[in-house]
């Protein structure tokens, strides 16, 4: 149940709106809906989205925060929004903003207030409400948080001026969205399709999907619903679900016949609901879904990126056709980081060096096994591992001497660069995120190469609380998201499912996070791989200048996005510096 009521005030402002469209609305009508006694989901006038609750009997500040926010963690902060009292006054409303609402509470509110809206694969449909008068700086400022982008929203749905009616649906575009409506758009891409089924036969327990026209059993059943993204994987595993499913040819398979994918094969988002290890996954997707980055910044002012490219020296990392990851990726990392240098006021720190050069301004790159990873003192990469290992002590280092430097650590992003060799039929990026895997107590290295270094001797073991994790996944998670936008806001492939990835599976074996992930402590860390060189698209675009600018620019944008600023408009250099 809900209601709208419209303040007396709004009338006007709304014949005011009409008549000088866009650029001068400053507030409108203030839209009331109560979601439970005593608790009602509020846009106001300036076009904050909030909460106004009353105290339960009893209740005090921590209370009250743990009701609505799900923890007592941002008690001060209500505190200093509603006058700085510490005691609660019976029969007083006090405001709570969306961003600190617990995530089911802020569905809530968001369904109460846009009930005809939804959250699609890749932007936010918003319905123009009659009577209410909206503007396209409203839409702007509820959906985005900034009015300035009322232009992009505008370029996005191909208007010719700011005019809207009540009806029009408005598609927001993922990359400028707000938490926790990115959120709510990232999930969508994850919910189970309604045409899975669940069975049981001799064999066991089994998922049933149907064949759509145009698909595959690789990239449909296998690479959707499995996880697994390596040829090799995706071979044997269709080979064994087609076996399964009764089917003689996997190259030709009627429309809608029935595929039986074995449950313990699946990835937990698909598995039947109720299911422990489904619920499992929904419960730390929820917990960590609470945590958003609330630094926000113009021009990454105070932001510290620490930009790694993989590989390296005689770790070459995938191979194909003469396409050295190793050698390509560190083309787009110093690319980045000249964006980043020459547009923004963030400090870069690199993780390796392959020595004085600078970019080569060329399609096809020479080869090179320079690289060497800036530990103190610097290690020329022999061995794969020891060069991972030492990349994540390195960014544990850096990080702890910003914190010293008395930065918060979310000023701190942790970014590594990659390319994968996947099963061809897959195209585009993807980005991994540290995912909330059992993990040990504690993890360090041992031994000369790693016994020899500064960053090693100052912290040789690291472990992470259960809430740093979840912590530390959400923020992860909200860059990745804001990259995975980006990318595609300039047309740059991604992986069709799932883009964003917390964990590695190989075959049957158990699943695991990219070690520098894992044991890195830079609360917003993500892996991309930029494209995929087993296809041979993407391996021919990886070896042109400008798709890795463009890679390298959407990842600043991605950046941008993440720190709350606008790519397209005050820092659109970003955007448009080139070669
Ligand atoms: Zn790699």
């Amino acid at each position: 149940m809900w209601r709208w009521r419209i303040c007396g005030a709004g009338a006007v402002l709304i014949l005011g709106l009409l008549t000088q469209g866009v650029a001068s609305v400053a507030s409108a009508a203030t839209l009331r809906t109560e979601l439970d006694e005593g608790l009602v989901a509020v846009l106001t006038e300036e076009s904050a989205i909030l909460v106004e609750a009353l105290p339960l009997r009893g209740e005090g500040l921590l209370a009250l925060s743990r009701r609505l926010c799900g923890s007592s963690a941002p008690a001060a902060r209500i505190r200093d929004l509603n006058g700085g009292a510490r005691e609660l006054l019976a029969g007083a409303r006090y405001r709570v903003p969306l961003d600190l609402l617990e995530p089911g509470l802020q569905s809530r509110v968001i369904d109460s207030l846009f009930p005809a809206d939804e959250a699609r694969a890749d932007s936010w449909a918003h319905s123009v409400r009659g009577g209410q008068g909206e503007s396209l700086w409203q839409i702007a400022e509820w959906f985005t948080g900034r009015g300035e982008s009322f232009r992009e929203i505008r370029d996005f749905n191909s208007l010719l001026d700011e005019q809207i009616v009540a009806g029009q649906v408005l598609l927001i575009p993922a990359g400028i969205l707000r938490q926790p409506f990115l959120g709510a758009v990232a999930t969508r891409a994850l919910t189970p399709p309604e045409d899975l089924e669940y069975g049981r036969d001799r064999s066991g327990e089994y998922a049933l999907y149907r064949l759509q026209s145009g698909e595959a059993l690789y990239s449909a059943v296998v690479v959707r619903f499995t996880g697994r993204l390596f040829a090799d994987d995706v071979n044997a595993l269709a080979t064994d679900i087609a076996r399964r499913s009764d089917i003689a040819d996997v190259t030709d398979i009627p429309v809608g016949y029935p595929v039986k994918i074995p449950l313990d094969l699946l990835s937990p988002q698909f598995l039947p609901p109720g299911h422990p290890g489904r619920t499992e996954y929904e419960a730390n997707r929820t917990a960590s879904a609470r945590f958003s980055n609330r630094v926000r910044t113009l021009d990454l002012q105070g932001v510290t990126v620490v930009l790694d490219a993989g590989h390296g020296g005689r770790d070459v990392g995938a191979s194909r056709g003469g396409v050295w990851e190793s050698v390509y990726v560190y083309d787009i990392m110093q690319r980045l980081r000249r964006l980043l240098e020459s547009r923004t006021a963030a400090r870069v720190v690199v993780t390796t060096s392959a020595g004085a050069g600078g970019i080569e301004d060329r399609d096809v790159l020479s080869f090179s096994r320079q690289h060497a990873v800036l530990t103190d003192p610097p290690y020329t990469i022999e061995d794969a591992r020891v060069g991972t290992n030492l990349r994540w002590y390195l960014s544990n280092s850096i990080l702890e001497r910003i914190v010293k430097a008395g930065f918060d650590p979310e000023e701190v992003v942790f970014v590594s660069i990659h390319a994968d060799s996947l099963h061809p039929s897959l195209r585009g990026a993807m980005v991994y995120v540290p995912g909330l895997l059992p993990t040990r107590d504690g993890y360090g290295k041992s031994g000369t190469v790693y016994a020899a270094r500064k960053e090693v001797q100052q912290r040789p073991r690291v472990s992470f609380s259960r809430e740093e994790r979840v912590r530390s996944e959400g923020l992860s998670r909200e860059l990745a998201q804001h990259v995975i936008a980006s990318l595609r806001r300039r047309s740059l492939a991604v992986h069709p499912n799932q883009p964003v990835r917390d964990k590695i599976v190989r075959g049957r074996g158990t699943p695991w996070v990219p070690a520098v992930l894992r044991y890195n402590a830079v609360p917003a860390k993500i892996l991309v791989e930029v494209c995929n060189l087993g296809n041979p698209r993407d391996l021919e675009l990886i070896q042109t200048r400008a798709f890795r600018q463009d890679v390298a620019q959407a990842l600043a944008d991605g950046l941008l996005l993440y720190y709350g600023a606008n790519p397209s408009s005050p820092q659109r250099a970003v955007a448009a510096a080139g070669d």
